[in-house]
C-alpha cells in the first residue's frame, strides 16, 4: 500500500501530496522539493496508529 501525505509548503503555504514511507521506516526526515513553488524543504515523518504522518518544514534558512 503506498500511502499520500498531505503537508503544507513552508515557503508558499500550498498543501501537496508527498509519498509516504513504510511505518517501519519511520519516523524519518526526507529532503523534498516543494511541489508548488520548487523550493528546497525538509518533511518529518511519523507513525501514528499504523497511518505515517508528514510535516514539511523549511531548511532553517
Ligand atoms: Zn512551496
Amino acid at each position: 500500500m503506498h500511502d499520500f501525505v498531505e503537508v503544507t509548503c513552508p515557503s508558499c503555504f500550498q498543501v501537496f501530496g508527498v509519498p509516504a514511507p513504510s511505518p517501519l521506516e519511520c519516523p524519518s526526515d526526507v529532503d523534498y522539493d516543494c511541489e508548488v513553488c520548487c523550493r528546497p524543504l525538509r518533511i518529518s515523518f511519523w507513525e501514528e496508529d499504523g497511518w505515517v504522518e508528514g510535516e514539511a518544514y523549511g531548511l532553517g534558512d
